[in-house]
């Protein structure tokens, strides 16, 4: 067994180098993979994927993440929370901080 470093939950140890960039164990990594797989399977405006998308990059920050990845999902986390956004709204908002010039 083995705790995720991000999220901290115990899973069975895996001995699978993924080729990702969370800061997550490879079974945890695992069955992200498998929930984002029903949450895409989902249709409609809510879009819920963005939201386990955001949840589950912000619980995973560090060891070699993007801190735009952790920026990004805590801007979306935000708008979900705070604002009562849908997936598909905050996915609007990931899409226009993208298009943003950075200096
Ligand atoms: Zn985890």
């Amino acid at each position: 067994m083995i705790d995720c470093p991000g999220c901290g939950v115990t899973l069975p140890k895996q001995q699978i180098l993924l080729g990702y960039s969370y800061n997550a164990s490879a079974k945890c990594y695992e069955q992200y993979s498998e929930l984002t797989a029903y949450t895409l399977s989902h249709t409609g405006d809510d879009f819920i994927h963005q939201h386990v998308v955001d949840v589950y990059a912000a619980q995973h920050s560090g060891n070699g993440m993007k801190i735009f990845t952790t920026v990004f999902a805590l801007i979306g986390l935000y708008y979900a929370i705070e604002r009562g956004y849908n997936g598909r709204q905050v996915q609007r908002v990931h899409t226009l901080l993208a298009r943003l010039k950075h200096p």
